[in-house]
């Protein structure tokens, strides 16, 4: 999480909607906001409209009491008078899938996301295993992290489970070019990749308009991670990799983010966003001069008194650090005959 400078952002609208209320931002876009039990205390949703077709809603928030009862006062309020036509969900995370299974029940509406995201989904949910438990409990080794905190990081190793009981099963996939016409409004699927494998954006060139779910974040920098079952990843090469693709949109494009307000700037932005990685790969590559485990990386980059919660998140971000600056050659790693890795500045 960074602090940006939001100089060269500008955000057209300064309220958010109270819960279980739908404002419009733009001719036939409704921007709806639903309350999370964490920190980040809100995700935003979206509801295009669709004339007699229905709405298509973009992202449904966390699988709890709160998140439906505001769902309930929507499809009775601000959506009343047509039918939810299609679900969207831009990514797997529970505040954006979290409530999709249920909200397809409840207004038989179909459901549309990318293959991996929708697969991601549908294994987490499942439940864990014997054999990813020991795989997790193996890379928090490996990490450097002590058996206690081991312990209390696999002691959350259903909590998707929890926040996701329920993932469609049937499914339209997105694909990146793909369009979606709703109403009259021509909306082209962009895939990002990083934060999760395969998220979904969409634009609408003729709106100006771009969800880009949390590819783009105005006031935090999206966490990208790595995780237990992919050790060796470089999400932080996807993610920057996958700016290209939003750096050609219009600047002037109103961004419809997942987390904080409507904003425009998106180049300004990504500039932000690349810059932030840049230090903080320059910091870890500094850190490194001498051997250092990724637990000792993650304190110097992170607050000492994170909760359990906080803490994976940390040590995925840190090792998505590492593993950049291992990848391309900038670390080494070597594994310690303590079983933990040890990153050193190359050369
Ligand atoms: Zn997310």
């Amino acid at each position: 999480m960074n602090s940006p400078q939001e100089d060269a952002l500008t955000f057209p609208f300064a309220d958010p909607p109270q819960s279980g209320r739908a404002v419009e931002v733009a001719p036939g876009v409704l921007w709806i906001r639903l309350a999370l039990p964490f920190r980040l205390d809100h995700v935003n949703a979206w509801a295009l409209d669709g004339g007699e077709e229905g709405w298509t809603l973009v992202d449904t928030g966390l699988d709890d009491p709160r998140t439906r009862q505001a769902w309930e006062e929507l499809l009775e309020g601000g959506l009343a008078g047509r039918p939810v036509h299609r679900i969207i969900a831009t990514h797997f995370h529970p505040d954006h899938i979290g409530l999709a299974g249920w909200l397809t029940n409840r207004t038989g509406a179909g459901f549309a996301t990318s293959l991996t995201e929708w697969l991601y989904a549908s294994l987490l949910s499942a439940g864990t295993s014997p054999a990813l438990d020991a795989a997790t409990e193996r890379f928090y080794e490996r990490a450097g992290l002590d058996s206690d905190t081991r312990g209390a990081l696999l002691a959350r190793r259903n909590a998707y489970r929890k926040a996701v009981p329920h993932v469609p099963v049937v499914m339209s996939r997105l694909r990146a070019g793909d369009r979606l016409t709703v109403g009259g409004a021509d909306w082209q699927v962009l895939i990002g990749a990083g934060h999760t494998a395969e998220p979904v954006c969409l634009y609408s060139e003729a709106a100006g308009l771009l969800i880009p779910g949390d590819q783009l974040l105005p006031s935090i920098s999206p966490n990208i991670s790595v995780w237990p079952s992919e050790p060796d990843a470089d999400p932080l090469a996807d993610y920057l990799g996958s700016f290209a693709q939003l750096r050609a949109l219009p600047e002037e494009t109103l961004v419809l983010p997942s987390h904080g307000l409507p904003f425009r700037g998106l180049r300004a932005r990504l500039d932000e966003l690349g810059a932030h990685h840049e230090e903080r790969l320059a910091d870890v590559l500094e850190f490194c001069s001498t051997g250092r485990t990724a637990v000792e990386v993650a304190a110097m980059l992170f607050r000492p008194d994170l909760d359990t919660h906080q803490m994976v998140f940390a040590m995925g971000e840190t090792i998505a650090h590492l593993n950049h600056l291992w990848r391309d050659g900038r670390l080494t790693r070597r594994l310690r005959e303590d079983g933990v890795d040890v990153y050193r500045r190359a050369g």
